[in-house]
C-alpha cells in the first residue's frame, strides 16, 4: 500500500491553474490552484453526520441539554476532533461518543444536519450524501421514526435554503442485533420519498467483520427500494473488502486495501463497484501508513472508479476543498484526474436522473470555462 504513485508528467497538467511542472507530490500549491478547488462545484458521497457537528452547537446541546461535556470553544473542539493518528479503527470511533450522547432528541438532530448542509454549501459542494445511525439516537427514548425524520427535516430544509441536493443514507451498526437492524431498514425505507435513498453497514469491523450478519436487513432495505453501500476495508485490508461484496453493494465505503490485491481490483472493475475513499480518515485510522500513500491515484489510473469524500467534518477537521488539495499537493493525483473523480460522484449517486442530469450539466458548464478541464476536441 505504500508504494508510491508516480508523479504526473508534463502532459497530465499544463496552465495556470495547475501543478508546477516537475514539482514533487508534497510541494505547495499556486493559490489560484488553491481557489479553484474551493471554488469547483464539488460531490461529497461519504460523510457521517455524527463526526460533523460544530464545535459551537455541541456547546450549547452540552448546557441545554445538561451533558457532562467542556464547556469552553477550545476544549470541545479538542474533545470532538479526532487523533491525527490513532492505533486503530476502535480508537478513532471513541470520538464519535460525546456527538452521539448529544444527538438524542429531535431538534437536535435537525440543528447538526442543518449546520451540516450549510457548512458544506459553504465548500461549494452542491451534491452531498450523508449518513447516520438513527439506532444510536434513541437511548434517551427518542423513536427510531422521529429520529429519522428530524434528520430528513433538517436536510431538507437547508437543502432549500442553501441551494444544494442532499440525499441521505441510513447506516446499521455491525454491533447491534441482526433483528433491529430489519427494523432499522423498514422504518429508513418510508423515508425513501423525502430523499433518505441509501443503505449503510458500519462499525466495529476487526469485532464484527461478516455484513452477512445482517443479511436480512439487507433485504429488507434493497426490497424497500434503497440502494446499498458498505464499509469495508477499515480493518482486515482486501479480504474484508472482498468479504463486503456478499452483500452485493453498488458502493463500498473506503476499502483502500484492494489495492494491494489485483484480482480484487479486475473483480470491482468488472462488477462496477465504486470505492468511495477518505484519504485523511484512513490515516487517521492508520488504515495507510500517510496521506500520501493512500491508493485513491493508483486506484483510479487502473480504471477502478473511485471517489474522494472527508468521511467526517469534525473528527477529521476538514472540509472537502482542502481533501481535494490534499489529494493533489500530497497524493499527487493531476487537476484533470481529481476532476474525474468529482464528476464521477454524479454518475455513482444515490439519486435518480431527474435528479442528476441538471447538477451533471452545471457540472460540465462550469469545467467548461476551465482549460484544464475542458473536454478535447
Ligand atoms: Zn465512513
Amino acid at each position: 500500500m505504500a508504494q508510491e504513485t508516480p508523479s504526473p508528467t508534463r502532459e497530465d497538467v499544463r496552465g495556470p491553474y495547475a501543478r508546477v511542472d516537475g514539482a514533487r507530490p508534497g510541494g505547495p500549491l499556486p493559490d489560484a490552484l488553491i481557489r479553484l478547488l474551493q471554488q469547483m462545484p464539488k460531490a461529497e458521497l461519504h460523510l457521517h453526520l455524527d463526526g460533523s457537528v460544530r464545535v459551537d452547537t455541541a456547546l450549547d446541546l452540552a448546557r441545554t441539554r445538561g451533558i457532562d461535556a467542556p464547556t469552553t470553544w477550545t476544549g470541545m473542539s479538542a474533545a470532538l476532533v479526532g487523533p491525527p493518528q490513532g492505533p486503530d479503527q476502535a480508537e478513532l470511533l471513541r470520538a464519535f461518543d460525546l456527538p452521539i450522547a448529544l444527538m438524542q432528541d429531535a431538534e437536535a438532530l435537525e440543528r447538526i444536519t442543518m449546520d451540516l448542509v450549510e457548512a458544506k454549501a459553504a465548500d461549494n459542494v452542491r451534491y452531498a450524501e450523508i449518513r447516520w445511525g438513527p439506532l444510536l439516537h434513541t437511548a434517551r427514548g427518542l423513536s427510531l421514526r422521529d429520529g429519522i425524520g428530524a434528520v430528513v427535516a433538517g436536510a431538507e430544509r437547508a437543502a432549500r435554503e442553501q441551494g444544494i441536493t442532499v440525499r441521505l443514507i441510513c447506516t446499521a451498526i455491525r454491533s447491534h442485533d441482526p433483528r433491529d437492524n430489519v427494523v432499522l431498514a423498514e422504518t429508513a425505507a418510508l423515508f425513501r420519498d423525502r430523499g433518505l435513498t441509501g443503505w449503510d453497514l458500519a462499525g466495529q469491523e476487526a469485532r464484527f467483520p461478516d455484513p452477512m450478519t445482517h443479511a436480512l436487513a439487507f433485504e429488507a432495505a434493497r426490497a424497500g427500494g434503497l440502494r446499498i453501500t458498505v464499509h469495508a476495508g477499515e480493518w482486515g485490508g482486501a479480504p474484508q473488502v472482498r468479504r463486503a461484496l456478499s452483500v452485493d453493494p453498488e458502493r463500498i465505503a473506503h476499502g483502500p486495501g484492494a489495492a494491494d490485491d489485483p484480482r480484487l481490483m479486475a473483480e470491482l472493475r468488472a462488477r462496477g463497484v465504486v470505492l468511495d475513499l477518505c484519504p485523511t480518515s484512513n490515516a487517521q485510522a492508520t488504515i495507510v501508513p500517510t496521506v500520501a500513500a493512500h491508493p485513491i491515484a493508483r486506484l483510479h489510473r487502473a480504471g477502478n472508479p473511485v471517489t474522494l469524500s472527508t468521511d467526517d467534518l469534525t473528527v477529521s477537521d476538514l472540509t472537502l476543498s482542502e481533501e481535494y488539495r490534499n489529494a493533489v499537493e500530497r497524493i499527487g493525483l493531476t487537476l484533470p484526474e481529481l476532476w474525474a473523480i468529482d464528476r464521477r460522484a454524479l454518475d455513482v449517486a444515490f439519486a435518480d436522473e431527474a435528479t442528476l442530469a441538471p447538477l451533471r450539466t452545471a457540472f460540465d458548464a462550469w469545467a467548461a470555462g476551465i482549460p484544464e478541464l475542458a473536454p478535447r476536441a
